[in-house]
């Protein structure tokens, strides 16, 4: 649900969480009851700087800038991928 901000004349900014066709122009201040006016602000950007957000960006970046690396990954496999499959063996070689 967004976060929306009221300002009420008397008390000041508020915020009030509702549902996106419930948030009206209007809303009731809290504090002394007059009608608040609602204020338009830009969007909560709550995930900058969390782990995701980081994951998020560099997904995105590789597409424009891959990474550059100066050799495969280490692991145990260093030939060409073997078919466990035993019928894989019958079939015409090149
Ligand atoms: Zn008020």
């Amino acid at each position: 649900m967004p976060l929306y901000e009221y300002r009420c004349p008397a008390c000041g900014v508020f915020e009030a969480l509702r549902s996106m066709g419930a948030a009206g122009a209007e809303q009731a201040c809290p504090g002394c009851g007059a009608p608040a006016r609602r204020l338009m602000s830009a969007p909560g950007l709550s995930r900058t700087g969390s782990a995701a957000a980081r994951l998020i960006e560099r997904t995105e970046a590789t597409a424009s800038e891959p990474g550059v690396v100066a050799a495969p990954p280490p692991g145990p496999r260093t030939g060409p991928r073997r078919s466990t499959n035993p019928l894989h063996r019958r079939l015409p070689r090149p």
